[in-house]
């Protein structure tokens, strides 16, 4: 066995030091990995800690440790565009402070379960800036880039400022609704334009004048470059053993609708003022560009992976513009597949220089909570500085979100399933095993690991070793093969097999009885090697008691009266149009109570009180839904179904009052 495995902390640590620069060197496979850019406005969950960040420690944990290569792992806070602002405006701060206040926070998170990033920096950063701004320019010296002109809502009280859709209410032109958003009205579920909006209003203050302008923005030319992104994801896919996903499926044909269908121009620029500056020359006829910044999202996020290597090194070139002897790893959410093996390798190809660009990229499907899903409005679910008070360790946490890891579909975390891990695997399986073996060093080779052919203390048992030996190299075979597939779920159980094996050996070969029994204390005759000196051993993990499960599940069930009751969450569930239709069902059944309140006049009723507290929850949920990015269809789907959900309220709450 030389394969060393760094499974739980503590053990087998043999990753560099955080801030230990490391280059990668010509003619060997050196190792860039990646993980998703946490938004810097809320605190991450559970399964966005699975989804990128835990998963991507570990194959660089692997990468650097147990293969030895030359490996970088870059991550940290993306930082600018509408979310933050808005965010920042409830909050009463600067964008800036908002981003000072979260970025520590997801800092402290992630160092609090061991993720070993080589650096956690953030997009907000004058490199950033210069970065984002070389490209565009790029873009632009080369044809790749496209005016057009849009028409948008401004604000004549402000100092020449154009409204993003979120800075925008009014009357919905649909049903009349008085309080429709610039983004879509809640009451009859529609999507808008702020444009559309009748009598517009200022969110910043109501006595602001809104007219509409036409405001002109820089596209990128997706459609201009797509022959050339087609044929680098044709090449890339199989080289970088890309598993099938949105994009392509396991033919290797390309099924991403928007490819099918053409790509179209992307905006580049916004108005908005929290964000990378356009530049613009004095002789460029786009002066108006001036007053912009680059759209987060669609464009200088992605950018963020290589301003945030700059700012570790100034070789950051080395990393970025090697593309012979850097194999780019990136992880993410399933919903950020776009993003990274279409739009930024076309704006790599449209800049022109020789970029280093995606190999292998490892996506997860989601991670529900407790039969529901995850939801910060709600207070139901994990959220990373949560997890913590729980007083179970990170590596046990580490573990179980391994062992569900949402390899191959959606996942669920229960608190049942967590601490039978703990007990049951952890402790009982891997921890047994670990403990047993360091007893058997410590107690007959006084604690220093002896040559692999020293003479046991039983009579030698070859036919039991030569089994165990094969069968363990076999595992090793399989655990080999999973972890060069990232697929790191199935490396972790077949750790776990090992263990198992490990286990067994000790039992069916004797020594664990001998570790048992004092009395073959006689049996240290034998030559002790020099080697390896491993310290008193100590329990790895302690039991969790099975009662706790339930004390959790209740103090992470949300502030949500309605997630108490069996069937709420349904509307919040990712999966089961069925079981949707069947709550929403069950809850447009006739209530007799409510409709015997119905009829009461004067003072709000309870249950007046009631609704009007949820539809202000339920449009809480609904702004949160929309300002998430990137839009996906399962996002289009969920906040479709909440804004269905408000419009239900509110038509309960308009039927009481009448
Ligand atoms: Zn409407
Ligand atoms: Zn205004």
């Amino acid at each position: 066995m030389t394969q060393r495995i760094r499974v739980a902390e503590g053990l087998l640590r043999s990753v560099p030091d955080p801030g230990q620069l490391v280059l990668p060197k010509d003619g060997e496979q050196n190792i860039l990995i990646t993980s998703a850019l946490p938004y810097c406005n809320n605190v991450p969950h559970l399964g966005n800690i699975i989804g990128s960040t835990l998963s991507a420690d570990v194959y660089s944990r692997r990468c650097a440790g147990t293969r030895n290569r030359r490996t970088l792992y870059i991550c940290g806070t993306d930082e600018y565009g509408t979310a933050t602002e808005t965010r920042a405006l409830k909050e009463g701060i600067s964008p800036r402070q908002l981003c000072d206040k979260y970025y520590e926070l997801h800092r402290e998170t992630y160092e609090w379960f061991d993720i070993g990033f080589d650096y956690f920096g953030r997009t907000s950063t004058p490199l950033h800036t210069e970065i984002s701004q070389e490209i565009y320019l790029n873009l632009k010296k080369d044809d790749n880039l496209v005016r057009q002109e849009k028409e948008q809502t401004y604000c004549e009280d402000e100092q020449n400022r154009f409204l993003a859709d979120r800075f925008v209410e009014g009357i919905c032109p649909h049903c009349n609704s008085d309080d429709a958003r610039g983004d879509q009205c809640d009451t009859c579920g529609r999507t808008l334009d702020a444009v559309e909006l009748i009598n517009p209003r200022c969110i910043l203050d109501k006595t602001h004048k809104v007219v509409t302008r036409i405001s002109a923005h820089m596209y990128v030319r997706l459609d201009k470059i797509q022959p050339q992104t087609e044929n680098w994801i044709k090449e890339s896919w199989r080289k970088g053993k890309w598993s099938p996903n949105s994009v392509i499926n396991s033919e290797g044909v390309l099924i991403d609708a928007r490819l099918k269908s053409g790509l179209r121009p992307s905006p580049v620029t916004r108005d908005l003022k929290w964000g990378v500056p356009v530049p613009v020359a004095d002789d460029d006829p786009d002066q108006e560009m001036k007053e912009k910044v680059f759209c987060e999202w669609s464009f200088e996020a992605p950018i963020g992976y290589v301003s945030i290597t700059a700012n570790l090194t100034p070789e950051w070139k080395q990393w970025w513009f090697n593309p012979k002897n850097v194999h780019l790893y990136q992880f993410m959410g399933k919903d950020n597949v776009y993003f990274h093996t279409i739009y930024f390798p076309s704006v790599q190809i449209g800049d022109g220089r020789d970029w280093s660009t995606l190999h292998h990229l490892s996506t997860t499907e989601y991670l529900n909570y407790e039969g529901g899903k995850f939801s910060k409005s709600h207070n139901r679910g994990v959220f990373g500085p949560d997890a913590k008070e729980t007083g179970i360790p990170p590596s046990v946490w580490r573990y179980y979100l391994l062992s569900t890891r949402p390899e191959t579909a959606d996942a669920t975390f229960s608190w049942d399933d967590c601490v039978a891990a703990n007990n049951n695997i952890l402790l009982n399986n891997f921890g047994n095993f670990v403990n047993r073996a360091l007893k058997f060093v410590s107690s007959y080779y006084g604690g220093t690991i002896p040559e692999g052919d020293t003479p046991g203390p039983l009579s030698p048992n070859d036919e039991i070793d030569s089994e165990f030996v094969a069968d363990v190299n076999g595992l090793l075979k399989d655990y080999t093969e999973a972890m060069d597939a990232v697929k790191l779920r199935l490396g972790l159980q077949t750790v776990m097999l090992i263990s198992q094996r490990g286990n067994l050996y000790l039992q069916s070969s004797g020594l664990n009885k001998a570790l048992m029994n004092e009395n073959l204390d006689t049996l240290r005759a034998i030559d002790i090697l020099s080697g390896h000196h491993i310290g008193t051993p100590e329990y790895l993990f302690t039991k969790i008691e099975e009662k706790k499960a339930d004390v959790w599940r209740a103090q992470f069930s949300g502030n949500d009266s309605a997630a108490a009751t069996p069937g709420a969450n349904e509307t919040h569930a990712i999966s089961g149009t069925s079981k949707r239709k069947a709550a929403a069902a069950k809850k447009s059944a006739p209530n007799p109570a409510k409709e015997q309140v119905g009829e009461v006049d004067g003072p709000k009723s309870a249950e007046a009180l009631a609704l009007d507290s949820k539809i202000v929850e339920q449009g809480g949920l609904v702004r949160e839904l929309k300002a998430r990015t990137p839009r996906t269809k399962e996002l289009e789907e969920e906040t479709a179904v909440a804004i269905a959900e408000l419009k239900k309220l509110k038509a309960e709450r308009a039927a009481l009052s009448k």
